[in-house]
């Protein structure tokens, strides 16, 4: 059986990675105009600042869109299906989209426009921990 991939942090994202290794869901900002960037980018596209850093958001949205997969068709998530993956939009700025799992669908799924919390799952073998999002106000840590 295949591992389920690991992320991989560039220079780009390891901001995100460190940051998601402290249970706190970082978010790339330009520090010049205040726009929040995800994911993260070289220079800002508002006003092409390239003074761009991490800072930490509450991790509270909706989702936005979402899919659900009753089948694993990539090698390492036998053991995740049912697996809804959302585009969560972030309530710090509208468009601000952060792609993860959606948890606690063993069956059904989720409304469009939920309200939905961060959580974090630690990987086997670490060191990073996956942001992953929850409906807002059910509990249990994962
Ligand atoms: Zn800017």
């Amino acid at each position: 059986m295949v591992d389920r991939p690991r992320p991989v942090p560039t220079d780009l994202t390891r901001g995100f990675w460190e940051a998601a290794s402290r249970r706190v869901l970082g978010i790339q900002r330009c520090r010049d105009c205040g726009r929040w960037f995800h994911p993260p980018v070289p220079v800002c596209s508002r006003c092409h600042s390239q003074e761009l850093g991490f800072e930490p958001v509450d991790g509270l949205g909706t989702v936005y869109s979402y899919t659900a997969m009753t089948e694993a068709l990539v090698p390492g998530f036998e053991s995740d299906v049912p697996l809804v993956v959302a585009a969560v939009e972030l309530r710090e700025q509208e468009g601000l989209v952060v792609v993860a799992n959606l948890l606690g669908f063993d069956e059904g799924e989720p409304s469009i426009g939920a309200h939905v919390e961060v959580t974090f799952e630690e990987l086997p073998g670490g060191p990073y921990l996956l942001p992953q999002f929850r409906l807002r106000g059910h509990g249990a840590a994962v």
